[in-house]
């Protein structure tokens, strides 16, 4: 199979750890039989510095051409960097905003992961980190309350602050759909998680994912109110396979969830159309403070490349092949500074690597 995959290195540590993931690729490629066809576009900060602009419209043509667009991270550092003197529709963010708005990237996923070999990061009791857990946050990406109309007046001399949360059934749907066929390929568990005893866009939503629900009979379904799903994040995550909810609660539970992994460096997010069509990043920035030294952890861009032969390839044996060969690094004894254990005694029984080696590693052993 050939595979289109256009290409943003963007800024700061952007351009080594994608060159680690097209390393990667490049492995499963020679392994499998497919031929991965890279086109690299500007945007962010890169292409402010050679268009005057964070993405133009043939950057964004030529990523409409791919199959699937793999990112580093764009941004630089926003005190110093010149490129926040300008106005912010010229900002490197406004050039991701722009990408996501063109591709319709409607649903967002960001798997949340404990790693047996990573467990001592995480934050939680031991007693709840034993049982371990593996979760995808599914959140609406376009619509809810941070793109509905607002408004700030002033009502009989006080100040009076509106923001509107609306959601269509279409778009529920087509983010619940995306959702069960997501947990067809894993545990097959969908929590859906909303406010169902106060808003009426939760009711709308928990009735529509009831619905969407019918044509899955292997998902189980739950639903949970949102306050309760922030405890149970904390208390019991292993329950959790796929977590599908509106942008606002997915943009709070999706960092909570991130957070209990411990381990920024490994953290993988995809961002869907209605197509096979995504863009796959790192959740992470471009972490201007350690660019150009090799010492990045390239793993989360390198399991987003997982997700995309996932997701938009259809590619499940290509993608465990990634996966597989991180848990192997992982449990012989690899690390990069990131993820090293803090304590000095522990580290002795760990091997540093710098960006570079750690690709060249995922490589051989997938
Ligand atoms: P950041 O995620 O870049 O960095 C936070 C801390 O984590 C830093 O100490 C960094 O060194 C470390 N870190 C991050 N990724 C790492 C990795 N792969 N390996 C090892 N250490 C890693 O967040 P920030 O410093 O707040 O933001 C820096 C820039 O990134 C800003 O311009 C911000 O706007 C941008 N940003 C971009 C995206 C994106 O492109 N989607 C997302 C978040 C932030």
């Amino acid at each position: 199979m050939k595979l289109n995959i256009v290409c943003i290195p963007g800024d700061g540590i952007g351009p080594e750890i994608v060159n680690e993931a097209k390393k990667v690729l490049d492995a499963v490629g020679a392994k499998f039989g497919h031929e991965m066809d890279f086109t690299d576009i500007l945007m962010g900060g890169a292409s402010i510095d050679v268009h005057g602009v964070p993405l133009t419209d043939e950057a964004i043509a030529t990523a409409k051409s791919a199959d699937a667009v793999l990112m580093g991270s764009i941004g630089g550092n926003t005190t110093t960097s010149p490129w926040y003197k300008l106005a912010p529709n010229l900002r490197p963010e406004a050039g991701l905003l722009k990408i996501r708005k063109e591709l319709n990237l409607f649903a967002n996923l960001r798997p949340a992961v404990l790693y047996d070999e990573l467990a001592s990061a995480c934050p939680l009791k031991e007693e709840i980190s034993k049982a371990g857990f593996d979760m995808m946050i599914m959140r609406e990406l376009t619509g809810g309350l941070y793109f509905g109309e607002r408004k700030t007046e002033e009502i009989d001399g006080k100040m009076v602050a509106v923001d509107t949360l609306t959601y269509s059934e279409d778009e529920i749907r087509r983010i619940a759909i995306k959702g069960f066929d997501i947990a067809m390929k894993r545990r097959k568990k969908v929590t859906s998680v909303d406010k169902a005893n106060v808003l009426d866009s939760s009711r709308l939503w928990r009735k529509i994912v009831t619905e969407v629900a019918k044509d899955y009979s292997e998902v189980t379904l739950e639903h949970m109110l949102v306050d309760n799903c922030a405890m149970q994040l904390v208390k019991d995550p292993a329950q959790f396979d796929v977590i599908l909810t509106e942008n606002m609660f997915g943009d709070i539970l999706s960092d909570e969830a991130s957070m209990v992994t411990g381990s920024i460096g490994m953290l993988a997010s995809a961002s869907l159309n209605d197509t096979k069509f995504g863009l796959y990043e790192p959740s992470h920035g471009s972490a201007p403070d350690i660019a150009g030294k090799d010492i990045a952890n390239p793993i989360a861009t390198i399991l987003s490349a997982a997700m995309m032969l996932r997701y938009s390839f259809d590619l499940d044996k290509e993608a465990d092949a990634i996966e597989n060969a991180v848990s192997m690094v992982l449990k012989e004894g690899y690390r990069t500074i990131d993820i090293m254990p803090q304590d000095e005694a522990q580290r002795s029984s760990f091997t540093l690597v710098g960006c570079k080696q750690m690709g060249d590693l995922l490589a051989q052993r997938v």
